[in-house]
């Protein structure tokens, strides 16, 4: 074969060539520059140099093979354009070199302008501006100070000191005194503290200001700040940005001149208008800055009409064509309107959904795309109370967002004070090291919950996200004394009775109260605004998307309930059924007695009278859950406690049994009950005797359960009403397991349950990988699988759910391991893997076998669309998530070709 040249990478594009959807390749300010030059919009002409350019000189250190030249090609064609040549002395062409990454990173990377001036050409550039030296000499000493700064990493502030020295001693303020004589001294300042801090003098060549610049751009994508933002923003960090090159044109030749920004509609509630600001006689550095106030933009009508015109009708174009809102950047050069950026902008969850009603109304784009442009992530945002941070509050500490919302209130320590100064009408904040189950009673009665350890899947932050409560778990820097009733951070005490807020969206603790306010879209879900009757903008958008969301989903979505309360909630916010009824929270408070007694049973008939009096109470919990769902499925979980979680805690014990001896009292009773729970005691009791292992363990625990729900549903149907059970046991890892429980359980159903026509289905949860990795032998003994992706990734990464979020997931994080906490969104690849087989495998061996998911990750908006590519029937989650749930469920459903709007 003969030898050929290869084909040479096209690195520089032309604004002609490119377009809106080269965002990859050109980043998203010269894709946009490159969409509204192919509009015939007034941008100066200009090229960029491509993110694989970028990513080629990052990667090798130099600038790779074929760029400089395409680069002088490009540069020659727009000089031909513009008549003009770089930095010629007589009339030279300048240009500005801008960063723009695919994603926006606002202020994170670095531009120049002016680039092309010398100590000739700034004569020439006079010239241009009509014998106008002052203009000239400020453009020069702006060029030797953003160069300085980004091409040469001179401090920023010595040329900041040296134009503060001009103004003192010229007794101003303003920039706008400084005459050119003054600003021709700043410039020979400037260079000095250029060769000073660089050793070399101002380059004077502008090809070399050129390749300098363009090559600073290409570095500040791995400043600190960028990487730092992109860690943030979790924009990955192999993307590079792109660099444009672009024609200068001057804001500041005088008052007929100026500079903006502008937004199609306000980014803050979406209301239509005219957004913008504006600053006469000014480069948009200067508007940066804030030396100067700007102006509202509408105050341009009066400065040009002309322009203003212009502009408000390339706004509605840019609209029409985005079909978005747009932010824009412009400057008026003597009268003559130029655009310098545009892109789909940012905004908030609430404008997020308005904007989209707003152009599904004007016929922009259709309710798929609607349903497309907003989240799950918004959505939750705006279903929480919000504090009202306009003053000035400082955090103490900062720990885990566990279950978002803004709650202050009295801080107490027990369980016990919580619900006491609760009934007395106090706003309480309940603060423990962790919490547990007996805590339960606490939680509910308290505004929100803190604790100084645990993650987001610890028990605090599960239960409290269950119960739309807040709570920010696993603050480490707080000291906690339950004894001593206080805690300590940093140089504070706070004492029972002192007030905090704590913000669970952000992690932040405040000390005092912080005002906080009530969210519409919650009174919504919950019936008390009618959203065909509002003139809330928002409850009306976010009705008609979540109205085409539960249209366009094939996911079912249930919620996680174990009281008649959540179930109502749930049911409100849209719950097709109970996807997990957590029977362990039935059995606290004062059942918790006679839960110990079954366990510890030294006998028989113990036992047996234990389950006895546990029956009817189980039963009439039943009956409340069934009666609320009214014949929609309930799944409800056999118990499943860690057992230490039911036991006296032992060293207490040993201690009382001890000082007892001590005293001479008879402790004979204690002694007993002391010797069994070492016998039960565990090293691991996430590892050890729960579940479906219980179940086994101790005779007649998992029978009781079964008749109460059996009992419960036919004394509902007795009654004329509806029920549809669903037997779920926990923690299966062999089928064997489900097959010893499902025995006895149809016995028992079959008994129970007579003619009255209750027809109950027995399930497992798939939370061991072993069930996962057997599915299709569990598959025979069970009606449906419900993943419990919370043990499954617990178990599947060997990672204690309860510690290591807290512990050292932030090193992760940060290492990249993984971009978010696996027990906060599914692993994919791993866990989900697991879940892919188990549910590949499970339909295999029994076809129309129901699968859904009740770990935490039911609620999660990215987890959603993994579980409806998977194929699950249902997604269970806690009431608070199930509108969130619904529009993942909608959005996952749909294709479209819509824009990012990241
Ligand atoms: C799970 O493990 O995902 C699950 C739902 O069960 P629990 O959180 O109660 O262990
Ligand atoms: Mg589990």
């Amino acid at each position: 074969m003969a030898a050929h040249d290869p084909v040479e990478q096209k690195y520089v594009y032309d604004f002609a060539e490119g377009n809106k959807d080269l965002k990859d390749l050109l980043g998203g300010k010269g894709a946009n520059l490159a969409e509204m030059t192919n509009l015939g919009l007034p941008v100066p002409p200009g090229f960029t140099i491509t993110t694989e350019a970028c990513k080629a000189y990052l990667t090798t250190g130099r600038e790779p093979d074929g760029l400089a030249a395409q680069i002088e090609a490009h540069l020659e064609s727009l000089e031909r354009e513009m008549g003009r040549r770089l930095g010629d002395p007589d009339d030279p062409l300048l240009v500005s070199v801008r960063s723009g990454a695919k994603f926006s990173m606002p202020g994170m990377m670095e531009t120049v302008l002016n680039v092309g001036l010398n100590d000739r050409s700034v004569v020439g550039l006079s010239n241009q501006a009509g014998g106008n030296d002052r203009f000239a000499w400020d453009s020069y000493r702006r060029l030797i100070q953003m160069f300085g700064k980004t091409v040469c990493e001179v401090p920023g502030e010595e040329f900041e000191h040296a134009l503060d020295e001009i103004k003192r001693a010229k007794g101003t303020h303003n920039d706008l005194d400084l005459d050119a004589d003054d600003l021709r001294g700043l410039v020979d300042a400037y260079k000095q503290i250029f060769a000073k801090h660089t050793g070399r003098e101002f380059p004077q060549e502008p090809r070399e200001q050129l390749d300098l610049a363009i090559r600073a751009v290409f570095d500040s994508w791995n400043a600190e700040r960028a990487i730092l933002y992109r860690r943030q923003e979790r924009i990955p960090a192999d993307l590079g940005t792109a660099v444009n090159v672009v024609t200068m044109v001057f804001g500041n030749l005088g008052p007929d001149s100026g500079t903006g920004v502008a937004f199609t509609r306000d980014p803050g509630s979406g209301a239509q208008g005219i957004y913008g600001d504006y600053l006469a006689n000014a480069q948009g550095e200067d508007v940066v800055a804030g030396i100067r106030n700007t102006v509202p933009l509408q105050e341009l009508e009066q400065l040009d009409k002309t322009s203003y015109d212009e502009l408000l009708g390339i706004m509605a174009r840019l609209e029409e064509h985005y079909k978005d809102l747009c932010d824009i950047e412009f400057t008026i050069e003597r009268g003559k309107l130029w655009m310098l950026q545009t892109r789909v902008g940012k905004r908030t969850a609430a404008a997020a959904f308005v904007i989209a009603g707003q152009l599904v109304d004007e016929g922009l784009i259709d309710l798929d795309e609607a349903l497309h442009r907003v989240n799950g992530a918004q959505l939750a945002q705006l279903m929480f109370p919000r504090f009202q941070l306009d003053h000035e509050f400082e955090p103490v500490a900062k720990g885990i967002g566990a279950s978002p919302g803004a709650a202050s209130g009295k801080v107490v320590f027990t369980s016990a004070r919580a619900v006491e100064l609760a009934a007395e009408g106090e706003s309480v904040i309940l603060v423990r090291r962790e919490t547990n189950p007996d805590d339960l009673n606490g939680m509910i009665a308290a505004k929100g919950i803190l604790t100084s350890r645990g993650g987001k899947t610890s028990h605090a932050a599960v239960v409290a996200r269950g119960m739309g409560k807040t709570c920010v778990s696993g603050a480490d820097e707080l000291e906690v004394n339950v004894p001593a009733k206080k805690f300590t951070v940093g140089d504070h005490v706070v004492n029972e009775g002192d007030v905090v807020s704590i913000d669970g969206t952000t992690g932040k603790v405040y000390l005092g109260e912080v005002p906080v306010m009530p969210s519409e879209v919650v009174q919504y879900f919950e019936g008390e605004l009618d959203p065909e009757n509002t003139d809330d903008a928002l409850v009306r958008s976010v009705h008609r998307i979540m109205t085409h969301a539960d249209a366009a989903r094939r996911l079912r979505v249930r919620t996680n309930a174990d009281t008649g309360a959540d179930a109502a909630r749930a049911r409100r916010f849209g719950a097709e059924g109970i996807g997990l009824c957590r029977t362990e929270h039935m059995f606290l408070g004062d059942r918790r007695e006679l839960v110990e007694r079954l366990i510890l049973a030294s006998g028989e008939q113990e036992r047996e009278d234990a389950l006895a009096a546990l029956l009817p109470l189980q039963r009439a919990d039943f009956i409340e859950i069934f009666r609320e769902m009214d014949g929609l499925p309930v799944t409800v979980r056999l118990i499943d406690p860690p057992l230490h979680e039911f036991l006296p805690p032992l060293e207490q014990l040993a201690v009382n049994v001890a000082v007892a001896q001590e005293r001479g009292e008879d402790v004979a009773k204690e002694e007993a009950l002391l010797a069994a729970v070492r016998r039960m005691h565990e090293e691991n009791p996430m590892l050890g005797l729960r579940g479906v292992r219980l179940g086994l363990v101790i005779p007649g625990l998992f029978a009781m359960q079964v008749r109460a729900i059996a009992e419960a549903a036919v004394a509902v149907v007795r009654d004329g009403g509806k029920a549809c059970p669903e037997i779920m046991v926990p923690l299966v890892g062999a089928v064997q397991e489900l097959e010893t429980v499902r025995a006895e359980a149809e016995r028992i159903i079959a008994e129970v349950v007579g003619d009255s026509g209750v027809e109950v289905l027995i399930g497992t949860m798939i939370e061991v990988p072993r069930a996962a990795l057997t599915a299709g032998q569990i598959a025979e003994a069970a009606e449906f699988f419900s993943f419990g992706t919370n043990d499954l990734t617990q178990m599947g990464w060997g990672f204690s759910r309860d510690d290591v979020e807290g512990a050292f997931f932030w090193r992760y994080l940060e290492l990249g391991i993984f971009g978010i906490s696996p027990f906060e969104s599914i692993d994919t690849d791993g866990v989900g893997r697991l879940v892919r087989i188990a549910a590949e495998e499970g339909r295999a061996a029994r076809p129309g076998l129901k699968l859904g998911v009740c770990g935490e990750h039911g609620g999660d908006p990215d987890s959603v669309h993994f579980f409806h590519e998977v194929g699950l029937d249902y997604v269970s989650c806690s009431p608070f998530r199930v509108p969130v749930a619904r529009l993942e469920a909608g959005r996952a459903s749909i294709t479209t070709t819509g824009s990012d709007s990241r």
